[in-house]
């Protein structure tokens, strides 16, 4: 196994963890409209759809207005009791993958 290799590409990693943004993803198809992430988030990032905006199950759906202000603290995917946002950093592998 190569230590040296593995502790170089888990480093790259982290830079890249750093530098990279945070993604916010959001099943509009699943969303019930409840509008509790929105209110949830401190930061501004979603919004509701407008009156007439709803997806096919007739429900108004939460959106990504703001996506350069999220912070990633979660709160708007632990509020979702419809498990219908991911929140994650772009540009991420497996450092553990690439190592071995
Ligand atoms: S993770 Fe936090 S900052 Fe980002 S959208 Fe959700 S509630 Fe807002
Ligand atoms: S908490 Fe979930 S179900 Fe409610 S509006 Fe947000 S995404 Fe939709």
């Amino acid at each position: 196994m190569d230590y040296n290799n593995s502790f170089k590409l888990v480093n790259q990693n982290i830079l890249m963890a750093l530098e990279s943004k945070f993604k916010v993803k959001i099943g509009s198809e699943k969303c019930k409209g409840c509008g509790l992430c929105v209110y949830s988030c401190k930061q501004g990032v979603l919004e509701m759809s407008k009156a007439r905006d709803t997806n096919k199950e007739g429900h108004n759906y939460a959106k990504v207005v703001n996506e350069k202000d999220c912070v990633s603290c979660a709160d708007c995917a632990i509020v979702c009791a419809d498990g219908c946002i991911e929140i994650y950093r772009e540009n991420i592998k497996n450092p553990l993958n690439q190592a071995f």
